[in-house]
């Protein structure tokens, strides 16, 4: 039997007779990886799995509150590095923001279009649930 290189590890492994197509080897932490690779395409290309695999994970989170919490506690360094990532994402949001005023336009006014909408908690943490919005200005007082 040829062997082949392990797409997660690039190993060399002897496929199995019994799996065509067999791209990964049979080491627990690859096929870890070919489970992670599979769903992230799933949840990419498959609206009906994005649902289930959301709502799932909505139960999930709501059975267990305490998990995220519990888990920043115990990597403080996880959790510091996810506040400094929001506050690079914060602070691009506000110069995008500034960035779009024209000269005697006001300076928050945003143009018509598709937004991302983000939940931010009382920390100014945003909560990993992203809406795309569509806004149409009506009217925009000034001064
Ligand atoms: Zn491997």
């Amino acid at each position: 039997m040829a062997k082949k290189l392990c797409a997660a590890c690039g190993k060399d492994f002897t496929p199995r007779p019994q799996a065509r197509n067999q791209s990964y080897c049979s080491a627990p932490e690859c096929q870890l990886e070919r489970h992670r690779r599979w769903q992230k395409a799933k949840r990419q290309n498959d609206l009906k799995y994005r649902e289930i695999d959301a709502e799932y994970r909505r139960a999930w989170a709501g059975a267990h509150v305490d998990y995220w919490e519990k888990y920043r506690e115990e990597n403080p360094d996880y959790a510091e590095r996810n506040r400094q990532l929001q506050r690079q994402r914060n602070a691009k949001t506000r110069k995008v923001k500034v960035g779009r005023s024209l000269p005697g336009e006001p300076e928050f006014l945003l143009p018509s279009g598709r937004y991302q909408l983000i939940r931010i908690d009382s920390e100014g943490i945003a909560n990993g649930n992203v809406w795309i919005v569509e806004i149409s200005a009506i009217a925009c007082a000034t001064g």
